[in-house]
This record gives C-alpha cells, sequence and structure tokens, in this order.
C-alpha cells in the first residue's frame, strides 16, 4: 500500500546547512546504555532506525572532555581516537541506510560527577549540582573559558573525522551552554554575566568556533530548552528564549528545541500518565516565529495526523522524537507503506528511561522487545526467523508475555492456538490502564491485539480462544499441541505477604469485606468504606495510583509504606508530578512504617527503624538489637493490601509433576513466560515471551540463549596509548 497523500509533507526533504534530511522524522539523541563502548550495540540500535525510514539519527549526549564524565551514567564520549573509532561503526552503518548521522556535543559543568574521571567540572559560577548529589564545579576564568571552548572544537573535528554529519553544541537540559545563559546558574559580573547578551556570549562564541572549525563540512545544530518552566530567574520563552534564538539564528544550522531541565527532565520526555502528544508546543510554537532555520521539537509523536499538523500549522518543521523512534524503529516506514495500523505506538511509561537514571544497563522497551537486543542476540524487530518444525503450539494465558509470544511465533510460521478465560487479549494490563494516567499503556495491548489478529487470519490452523473456562492440566495433556507455554501471569497478595518479612501478615486476608487486593479494587463490586489504609511494600506505581484513585472517588486516604514510596518512577521521572498529585488530593503518607497485625477495622503498625542502632550477641532466640517497640493502632473502613505479588504457576507445577504422560500425549515440552516465572516489570514480562518464542527450537529453551558481550577483552589494545601491557609509573 502506497502512504496517505495527506502525509506527504511529512516526507519532503529539507536543507540543514549542507546537509540534506531525505525527510521530516528525525531521532533527537536519546541514550540507551551503548555509548562509545559498545559500538556494536550503537551501530546496530541507530542504523535500524536509519533501515526503518528515519532521516537523522543522533548519538545520546556525547561527552567532549574527560572534565565531562557522567559515571555512573552512561554517555557517549568522543574524548580520542579509540572514541573515533568506535562511533564510525554507527555512523558508517548510518549512511548505509542513507541517513545523516548527528552527535550531540556535551559538558555537563555540575551536573557531571565526574566518578571515572576524578577531575573538577567548571561551569560559569560555583554552584552544588540540585540534580547531582555532592557535586560542585569551579567558576571558570577567562583563560578557563578559552580552553573549554577548545574542548568543543577539537571534540567537533574528532566527531567531523568519525563520520558525522551533524555536530549539535548541546544547551538542553541545563548543560554548560545554558548554565551561562541562565540567570539561575549564571552569577558573573563580567562580559559573561549579567545583561543576556553577555550570558548568551559563552554560548554564541561557542557556536562560531565550531562551526569556524567544522562548518562547511557538517550541519552545526544547538539544543535549546526555550523555558526551563520555573517562572521568573529562569530562561522563559517570551523574555530570554526567542531572544537567543535570534541572536544566535546566523550560526545555527538546525534548532532542536524543549522545554525543562535536567533535575525535572519528565518535563521535557513527559510520561503519558501526565502529559499528552504534543504537550511542548505551547512553549516551542515561539521558534518558528523568529528562527529563519529549520526548527525541530520533540512530544512523543506517534500519530501521523497529529505530525503533520505540528508541519501544517507551523511550529515546526521537523518531527523529532526519542521513545516513538525505540517503541518503533520502523515508525516512518509503516507510515509511508500506508501501514499505519502496525505501528508500535510508545506508551509514554519511560521504563527505557529508567535504565538511563538507574546507571548503566542497557536500555529496555515495553513495547519494542528487540530495543536493546538488536546487536547482542541479533533481533530485528520487523524480521523473524522461519519456524524450523511443524509443531503446533499452545499458549495459556494472553497477557503481555502470552500474547507476545504468540505473535512472535505466528511471524515466524507456527501454528498457535492463543487461550485465555479472560475475554480479551491483555491480561493484568486490562486493569492496569483504568488507574488514572495510565489509558496510555493500553496501546500495548491493542497492537498485540491487532497483530495476532491479523496473523491468525493467515494462519489457517491457529486459533485465539478467548472467554474459555480455565484450562486445567487435563485438557492440556489431552489439547494436541506439541509444545505448551504457560503464561499465566501472577496476582497481588492476599494474605499481606511481603519483602520486609517474607512472611504473611497476622490478620491479612483480602476474602474479608473490609480488605481488598488491587485486583479487587480496580475490579469493583466490592465496596470500599470512607476511610482507607493502603498497606504498601511496592516500590512502583500501584500504591500511589490507587490511592489517587481512591481520593478521586471521595476517600481519605493514608498510605503506610516500608519501602520507598514509588521508588521506581523516580527512574521513569514520574515521581516529581505523582508527589503534587498526591498532595494536591490530601493523600497522607506514613513513610517507613509497616504492619504487624491486622484486627477488624485496625491495623498495628510500627516505625521500621524502631529498633535499637547498636547490635550485640545476646544469645540464640534474642534479637541482637532492642525490640522495636513503636507499635501503634490505626482504624480503618477498608484496607487495601498492596504487599507484593507472586507468579500463578499452579498449572505449570502440575504438568511438571505429570511430564512422564507428555510423551503419550504427544507434548514435546512445556515452558513457562512472563510474571507466571517471576513477578516483574511488564516490559520484562514482554521480553520473556518474545525470547521464548525466537528459541522455542533450542535444546534448553526455558533457559536463553547466550548473548554477546561487548566487554574489553585482554590482548586488545586500551585507548589512549595501544599497549594492554601492566605499566606502571616509574
Ligand atoms: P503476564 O504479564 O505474564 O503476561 P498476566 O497476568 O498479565 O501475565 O496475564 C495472564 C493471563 O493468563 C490472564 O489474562 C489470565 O486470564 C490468564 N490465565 C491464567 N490462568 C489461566 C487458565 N488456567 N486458563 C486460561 N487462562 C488463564
Ligand atoms: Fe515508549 Fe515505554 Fe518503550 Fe519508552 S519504554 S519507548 S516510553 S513504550
Amino acid at each position: 500500500m502506497a502512504r496517505d497523500p495527506k502525509y506527504d509533507v511529512l516526507f519532503q526533504p529539507i536543507d540543514i546547512g549542507p546537509k540534506r534530511l531525505r525527510n521530516r522524522f528525525y531521532q533527537v539523541p536519546h541514550c540507551i546504555g551503548a555509548g562509545s563502548d559498545k559500538p556494536g550495540f550503537q551501530a546496530a540500535h541507530r542504523s535500524l532506525k536509519a533501515e526503518g525510514g528515519w532521516a537523522g539519527i543522533n548519538t545520546e549526549y556525547c561527552s567532549i572532555h574527560p572534565e565531562s564524565d557522567d559515571t555512573h551514567r552512561l554517555s557517549a564520549r568522543i574524548w580520542d581516537e579509540g572514541d573515533v573509532r568506535n562511533l564510525k561503526a554507527m555512523t558508517d552503518a548510518i549512511h548505509a541506510h542513507g541517513a545523516l548521522a548527528g552527535v550531540e556535543m556535551w559538558y555537563g559543568g555540575a551536573h557531571a560527577p565526574c566518578m571515572e574521571s576524578r577531575e573538577a567540572p567548571r561551569g560559569p559560577s560555583q554552584y552544588a549540582s540540585e540534580f547531582e548529589t555532592l557535586t560542585y564545579c569551579r567558576e571558570m576564568d577567562l583563560d578557563d573559558i578559552r580552553e573549554v571552548q577548545g574542548y568543543y572544537v577539537d571534540a567537533a573535528k574528532r566527531s567531523r573525522d568519525a563520520g558525522f554529519d551533524i555536530v549539535y553544541v548541546y544547551g538542553a537540559h541545563s548543560y554548560l551552554p545554558l548554565q551561562f545563559l541562565s540567570p539561575y546558574y549564571n552569577k558573573r559580573s563580567d562580559k559573561y554575566g549579567g545583561s543576556l547578551e553577555n550570558r548568551a556570549r559563552f554560548w554564541i562564541e561557542t557556536l562560531e568556533k565550531v562551526r569556524h572549525a567544522v562548518g562547511s563540512e557538517c550541519a552545526i545544530a544547538t539544543r535549546f530548552a526555550v523555558d526551563t518552566l520555573y517562572g521568573p530567574g529562569h530562561i522563559e520563552v517570551e523574555r530570554d528564549g526567542i531572544k537567543f534564538v535570534e541572536m544566535a539564528d546566523p550560526l545555527v544550522d538546525l534548532w532542536d528545541v524543549d522545554v525543562g531541565d535536567i533535575a525535572e527532565w519528565g518535563e521535557d520526555a513527559g510520561p503519558s500518565r501526565f502529559y499528552p502528544q504534543g504537550h511542548q508546543v505551547p512553549w516551542t510554537r515561539f521558534i518558528k516565529q523568529v528562527a529563519k532555520k529549520p526548527v525541530l521539537g520533540v512530544g512523543r509523536y506517534t500519530d501521523p495526523e497529529k505530525m503533520t499538523e505540528i508541519v501544517t500549522k507551523g511550529y515546526a518543521d521537523i518531527i523529532g522524537a526519542a521513545r516513538p523512534s525505540i517503541a518503533d524503529p520502523f515508525l516512518p516506514r509503516k507510515i509511508e507503506e500506508g501501514r499505519v495500523d502496525d505501528i508500535r505506538v510508545c506508551l509514554g511509561c519511560n521504563v527505557c528511561i529508567s535504565r538511563w537514571e538507574i546507571g548503566g544497563p542497557p536500555m529496555i522497551c515495553t513495547q519494542n522487545a528487540t530495543a536493546g537486543e538488536e546487536y547482542r542476540r541479533g533481533w530485528h524487530p520487523e524480521r523473524f526467523p522461519k519456524a524450523t518444525t511443524k509443531d503446533a503450539v499452545l499458549v495459556v494465558g494472553a497477557g503481555p508475555a502470552g500474547s507476545e509470544c504468540a505473535r512472535v511465533l505466528l511471524e515466524r510460521g507456527y501454528t498457535v492456538h492463543l487461550y485465555d478465560s479472560a475475554e480479551k487479549i491483555g491480561g493484568h494490563l486490562n486493569g492496569v490502564v483504568t488507574l488514572p494516567g495510565l489509558g496510555e499503556w493500553g496501546y500495548h495491548r491493542d497492537y498485540r491485539e491487532t497483530q495476532v489478529v491479523k496473523l491468525m487470519k493467515k494462519s489457517k490452523q491457529s486459533q485465539l480462544m478467548l472467554g474459555q473456562v480455565p484450562i486445567t492440566a487435563d485438557r492440556i495433556l489431552a489439547y494436541g499441541a506439541e509444545k505448551v507455554v504457560i503464561a499465566t501471569g501472577s496476582n497481588w497478595n492476599t494474605d499481606g505477604t511481603n519483602c520486609l518479612s517474607h512472611e504473611p501478615i497476622p490478620g491479612a486476608d483480602a476474602s474479608q469485606p473490609d480488605q481488598f487486593t488491587p485486583e479487587q479494587v480496580i475490579a469493583g463490586g466490592k465496596p470500599l468504606g470512607k476511610r482507607v489504609v493502603i498497606l504498601n511494600a511496592d516500590p512502583y506505581f500501584m500504591a500511589p495510583s490507587l490511592a489517587e484513585k481512591l481520593a478521586l472517588a471521595g476517600h481519605e486516604v493514608t498510605l503506610v509504606s516500608g519501602v520507598h514510596l514509588a521508588h521506581y518512577m523516580h527512574f521513569t521521572l514520574e515521581y516529581p508530578n505523582m508527589m503534587r498529585r498526591l498532595h494536591e488530593l490530601h493523600v497522607h503518607e506514613m513513610g517507613d512504617h509497616f504492619c504487624s497485625k491486622i484486627e477488624k477495622g485496625r491495623l498495628q503498625v510500627y516505625h521500621i527503624w524502631g529498633e535499637g542502632s547498636k547490635r550485640s550477641y545476646r544469645g540464640p532466640g534474642a534479637l541482637p538489637r532492642n525490640v522495636n517497640g513503636t507499635q501503634r493502632w490505626i482504624e480503618f473502613d477498608s484496607l487495601v493490601l498492596v504487599t507484593g505479588r507472586h507468579s500463578e504457576d499452579g498449572l505449570h507445577r502440575q504438568l511438571k509433576a505429570r511430564s512422564g504422560e507428555w510423551a503419550t500425549n504427544g507434548i514435546k515440552s512445556v515452558f513457562l513466560a512472563g510474571d507466571a516465572e517471576a513477578p516483574r516489570l511488564i516490559a520484562d514480562a514482554t521480553f520473556s515471551g518474545h525470547r521464548l518464542a525466537r528459541e522455542i527450537e533450542e535444546a534448553n529453551a526455558q533457559r536463553p540463549k547466550p548473548y554477546r558481550r561487548e566487554t574489553a577483552v585482554w590482548g586488545a589494545p586500551h585507548m589512549p596509548g595501544g599497549s594492554f601491557e601492566i605499566v606502571y609509573q616509574k
């Protein structure tokens, strides 16, 4: 099918300085956990997007010098010849598919903790980072300014040598150029501080120098947070924002604009829980009014209608995307080929971002199980190895794991029966998406539903069996499938079992009329009283989401949490607004408290640090600390137990116990996938189903095949110096 002509504007080429983008789809810089240290991962992940139709593809933030070292997180680096060589693998692979490669040159100032290099970062003034722990920068004098600008120039030359077409001077997310521009950081009284003209001087001079060095060979881009969203005393778009664009426009070939800063960069990479597609437009739309150069903006654009509107209404010339390009690297190609309903729409869950926030691990994606697996496992998101056997597969459970497993098996040409007692594909996600703000997570189910239904139509023997009676081990044995995948998921504990005591809580019992599991609250039907206590030992979204839901419904909600409430939401950038939300809804939080027992209408809570801080050996049967004496009772009308989950693996256990009957029933193997193996993130349950479907013919397919590890291998020279012997200083 050809593309719908209404999207033609998205496929018009556009010139940026000496280079031409072949269309308006542009992967803005985003982290993946590859940097310059995993060149295979970097080259494979980025070039796949070139193959998928993106016109411009960037590195993540790329440090220009050891003084800007973000360890414990993982940036790219263009410090030396080794980095040039590693990043050239990426640019070559991108060029092979006809796209342009960009590098985001980054100097972090106080936001770079330099834990590996142990250097002292420099900044416009001395301050402690509001983002990074225990990191100050040193105030630059005029010599320092020249030296750091020289770092940009040297890095730009190395970038050109590495084959980059687009070279950024990166000033968004409060990194160095913006630190000079913003009075929040810049307290100088010389010609680099004070007036806007003075505060802009560092950035403008750096652009001039970089342009002079590589501007005839590379397009010069700059990334600019046009409003840091803190009001006066910071960058506001209608004050310094548009004025800076007017001043720097002659030096820039491409404006890459966004909003926010680094401490709350969830205002830029907005989670769908709080922000819809295109949420930055009210701020970024001003830039096209003053810039003479092409402008690109981001906003989790996945819908071609919305993208077209952004260009035709003159808000931006180019559609920038990070997360949509991760969830679907073939998004432009699918629009081009008229296959819009095949797009894997980004959920806006920010689980991809969570891995960068945590530190080093490779990026994962809830929607796209192949993200991060391109090089190390050789997984292509749109191509699947053909089935090597004629085995029919029965997949029990159509949640994230089972539906993904079935989809990939069908893509591979297997006969699949996908069986569920529920009426709908989606498993536990069908409940989760009814929680406040989580509707867009339903795209996960929608994509699998669309694909499984389409693929089943092509596969005559396959069958989608929803709304069935719960299947039993007897029926599975008699079913006639050669392979069986048990993807029956997990449920919340009904007896209060939790990660603190690893035991049930005396008196906890969700079969009582005044006690609830999250599923029971979501399903409705069991009435909740006015005063609700949510007892939490889960570090992600369930407890705060239920608190929001119940507070909105008029309940008085108290959250008693024995673990850091919503800890994982720091990593998904949902935490700040989640806390603001609970605060505005008057949800009362009792942090560092958990529960020792429950009676009708009340629970006994204790402070988790209430024991003595000194320990001594007191013999067997005695606690080596003073006994916790902080217990007290609090009352509830209804109690919600968000204490932990357990796998629903009963079917698998029963089948394993009857493995002697498999052969006579024609069964070759039985596997366990997703939460039924162990409760986990939706992304990991999806991965689990996907992985099993790709490797189902392996002798021990329950266990993953080894993946390629890009580690330094002894005997290969390290950079710089080219030597691999141990050489001590004399
Ligand atoms: P995951 O996240 O691992 O995919 P979910 O809990 O989301 O797991 O989904 C599990 C699915 O399995 C649910 O839709 C549930 O209805 C289904 N299921 C569980 N046990 C059975 C059974 N015995 N027969 C049929 N379907 C089942
Ligand atoms: Fe989108 Fe979530 Fe995938 Fe990130 S992890 S790209 S937010 S679906």
